[in-house]
């Protein structure tokens, strides 16, 4: 028989799925796979449930609904203050992992490169090899995973069509700054670049930093396609709901990706959004610090039981060193161990890296838990430090 795709066929299982199956196999706290463990907001679920009954609930506009996709250009302005055209600039997708792939899709060709920094999240890399593009990975470095300017002006090259940009970072909890971001901008000018946005924690930075889109920069309104997703917005990640700003030119033929792709979204969620992204001020901070006071909790759980904890600026999760617990192995294999004896899951570092030197002493807790699982999940762990009975 002849093989299928080589690019899928040759992926595993994603380590989310992995973890996780562990964790349910072992009974462990699950800090592995980034999902709240609660319902989300009432009003927004509410939203849903009436717009379900009421309908329409036959194929929404292929763009998304109007009410959302005005939503999206809405809060562009409010909080970055982008001026949007709401009908050719704004694409309602399946969740953000939908809206990367329409993205990627639609920009490269067999032969281009794409930059990437790692460590990186899991879908970025086969969906560039898939369009025949590959990938160039520049590694940030712990503990600080500031930016080599070095690097990333070495992995320019005149096939560079696209850098991928995802600021608030999933793996590392990094938020880029403003010169970062201008020193990306400066190189995609000079080589005549784009970049994909990957800004789905846009709204879970914690105090002292501040989420800065790439497109708000100068000259990047039309290089810049800017990812969204409900799913971490309103701590709702079953519902898949993401959205994609960018320029008309661009956005054409990220359309024409996405007609055939999932063509649309269930137009209930769609309303709900819409309804949740003109919440108050008051639902984005308190979602932001709600988050941060859970950071904190973890941090310190993490620090009292012997690991070097590493800051977290942002997003569900923060990494942390194992080595001065005394553990030699690989993250991987500490990753079994906690989640086999502590009965805590992780996610090992080194899944997020292409490279062969990536760190290995690296573990990725996820935070957006109940507060009493966190201290419950902190307690394990030191007492599996301690060599005692999790
Ligand atoms: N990008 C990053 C960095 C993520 O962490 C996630 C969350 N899984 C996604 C994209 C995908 O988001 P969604 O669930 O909306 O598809
Ligand atoms: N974004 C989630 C994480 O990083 C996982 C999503 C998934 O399971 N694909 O944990």
């Amino acid at each position: 028989m002849r093989p299928a795709n080589k690019v899928y066929s040759a992926l595993g299982t994603t380590i989310f799925t992995v973890m996780s199956a562990l964790a349910t196999e072992h009974g462990a706290i699950n800090l592995g796979q980034g999902f709240p463990d609660d319902e989300g907001p009432d009003d927004v679920r509410a939203a849903a449930a009436k717009a379900l009954l009421d309908g329409p609930n036959q194929y929404p506009p292929m763009m998304g609904l109007p009410a959302l996709r005005q939503a999206v250009a809405a809060a562009n302005k409010r909080f970055y203050g982008l001026d949007v055209d709401w009908q050719k600039e704004v694409m309602v997708t399946s969740g953000a992992t939908e809206a990367l792939h329409d993205c990627l899709m639609a920009l490269l060709n067999p032969g281009d490169e794409a930059i990437i920094f790692e460590p990186a999240y899991d879908s970025y890399r086969p969906v560039i090899e898939a369009a025949g593009a590959k990938v160039v990975a520049v590694p940030l470095e712990p503990p600080h995973w500031s930016l080599p300017l070095d690097r990333l002006e070495a992995a320019f090259s005149d096939r560079t069509k696209l850098v991928l940009v995802n600021t608030p970072m999933n793996p590392i909890g990094k938020v880029f700054t403003r010169d970062e971001l201008a020193a990306i901008a400066a190189l995609m000018e000079r080589h005549d670049a784009y970049a994909v946005c990957d800004e789905v924690y846009e709204h879970l930075v914690f105090s002292g930093h501040i989420h800065i889109p790439l497109m708000t920069l100068p000259g990047m309104r039309e290089r810049c396609l800017r990812i969204g997703s409900a799913g971490k917005t309103f701590s709702l990640t079953g519902w898949k709901i993401g959205y994609v700003t960018g320029p008309a030119h661009l956005m054409e033929t990220v359309a024409k990706t996405h007609q055939f792709v999932t063509f649309t979204t269930a137009p209930g969620l769609q309303s709900a959004v819409a309804y949740g992204l003109a919440k108050d001020d008051d639902y984005f901070a308190s979602l932001a610090s709600s988050l941060e006071a859970k950071r904190d909790i973890l941090a310190k759980g993490l620090a009292d039981a012997g690991f070097d904890v590493l800051p977290a600026d942002g997003t569900y999760f923060i990494s942390a060193d194992f080595r001065p617990l005394g553990f030699n192995g690989t993250d991987e294999e500490f990753c079994r161990e906690i989640t086999m004896k502590a009965k805590v899951a992780a996610i090992p570092l080194s899944a997020f890296y292409s490279s062969p030197d990536a760190p290995r002493h690296l573990a990725r807790f996820c935070f957006c838990k109940q507060d009493a699982i966190l201290e419950e999940a902190s307690a394990r762990l030191k007492a599996f430090a301690r060599g005692g009975a999790a």
